[in-house]
């Protein structure tokens, strides 16, 4: 099974896209290929391969055979042209921006971002001579007054982390496209079974695959995905992409490749130059935890519900936001856009403010305080003391990560122990 635009169903794509048996062994679950370098057949294959006039392997910084089914395994489930897997979710957006931006070029992002996405936008990013201005994503048109001719990009989360927003993806899509500019969009909370952006007009998926794409907390990863569908020539502000290349002997990478030319500029020019490749050991484990993606989803978010509710009838607590609660202003969002239920992903907000989120991140026992979402174990933090304390507290307020916010990721664990264990975390407060 392989090609991108599949009629199989979301299960059996998950499982099988991109893989198939070992032509050498017969093994059927895709081999570590824990390789650097390949043999070519004659200098004339060698030639060809550099010259991009042929696809296959030449070094493990710019294709794997591991990592190039990942990269066809997330590219099926997210109904794109072709995808890019490199060594983490940063530098999934580095690479990718790389691509889209010149020194002196501009995007727009949403406020609502992970924490860590907002430094990297907003501070690391300068250094290249990129500016990210932010917007409020419950307000699509807020983006429309700073975009300017310096513009590149128009970046959000499907839904964010922490705070829990469920962007509306067509209003955004229409924006950008409006502007001749491709919308970005971080689709690693709403994971492929919940969201698929492409569907909605985004023009480029990025994710985290470090957290539910992988899912059990053991392997860091990123992967681009290119709906195929965006026209890269027409503005001509994308000259890496749709100018001739100097590093290639004037190739033009659009119109060479064509819906694949973002990721075969990412990985001839911006892989192989910037040097984030994802080890072949992580691309297994992650295939290994995309083959169950649709089972702990729907176990993630059965239970998220569950401690949803009950945290929502709790004294000492002040609001939860979590969008698969009716009571949620983005529930008709979530309703459209994530049919299959909301990220198990949620912030809460104690009445006893920062002391309080503190006291109850150190008081729980089965429920693991660290920063990180998409484990099948349960995780809590509380952003203002840990993963958001780089940000101003307006920056935190901004992203949802006030003094009083707790974030969850509900685990799949027995949701009973889940309860309990927030029910004694709680009475300690
Ligand atoms: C974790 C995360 C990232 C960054 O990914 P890494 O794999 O940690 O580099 C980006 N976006 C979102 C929404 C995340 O949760």
């Amino acid at each position: 099974m392989s090609g991108q635009k599949s009629d199989y169903g979301f299960e059996t794509i998950a499982i099988h896209a991109g893989a198939a048996p070992d032509p050498t062994t017969g093994a059927r679950v895709t081999p570590i290929y824990q390789t650097t370098s390949y043999v070519f057949e004659d200098v004339d294959q060698a030639a060809s391969l550099f010259n991009l006039q042929t696809f296959g392997n030449i070094y493990s910084r710019l294709t794997n055979p591991t990592v190039s089914v990942l990269e066809e395994r997330v590219a099926t489930l997210e109904g794109g042209a072709a995808g890019l897997a490199v060594a983490s979710g940063h530098a999934a957006q580095m690479v990718l921006m790389f691509a889209l931006m010149e020194p002196g070029d501009e995007f727009i992002a949403s406020t609502k971002l992970y924490g860590g996405s907002i430094t990297q936008f907003g501070v690391s990013f300068k250094k290249m001579g990129w500016t990210c201005h932010f917007a409020d994503p419950d307000d699509p048109d807020s983006f429309k007054p700073l975009i300017n001719e310096r513009t590149k990009a128009i970046f959000i989360e499907s839904a964010s982390n922490p705070g829990g927003v469920i962007a509306d993806i067509e209003a955004f899509a229409k924006i950008a496209h409006d502007a001749g500019l491709p919308l970005i969009v971080d689709n690693t909370c709403a994971t492929p079974w919940g969201c698929r952006p492409i569907e909605w007009g985004a023009d480029v998926v990025v994710h985290s695959a470090t957290k539910y794409l992988g899912g059990h907390g053991n392997s860091v990863g990123g992967v681009i995905v290119e709906s195929g569908d965006f026209d890269w020539s027409a503005s001509g502000k994308f000259p890496a992409i749709a100018a001739p290349c100097e590093a290639y002997h004037g190739l033009n990478f659009y119109e060479t490749f064509g819906r694949f030319a973002l990721t075969a500029y990412g990985r001839a020019v911006a892989l192989r130059d910037l040097g984030p490749a994802l080890s072949p050991f992580n691309a297994f484990l992650l295939l290994t935890g995309i083959e169950t993606l649709p089972l702990r989803m729907e176990r993630h978010g059965r239970n998220a519900i569950k401690v949803a509710e009950y945290l929502a009838g709790h004294d000492k607590v002040s609001w939860v936001s979590f969008a698969g609660l009716p009571g949620s202003r983005y529930h008709a969002l979530q309703k459209k856009y994530l049919p299959n239920g909301a990220p198990p992903l949620f912030t809460f907000g104690l009445k006893g403010g920062f002391e309080a989120g503190v006291k109850l991140v150190e008081s729980v026992n089965i429920l693991s305080h660290l920063a990180n979402i998409g484990d099948t174990r349960s995780l809590i933090l509380h952003p203002a003391s840990t993963t958001h304390r780089q940000l101003t507290e307006e920056q935190q307020e901004a992203a949802g990560a006030g003094p009083d916010v707790v974030r969850l990721s509900v685990g799949i664990e027995t949701v009973d122990d889940i309860i309990a264990d927030l029910e004694q975390g709680l009475a300690q407060i």
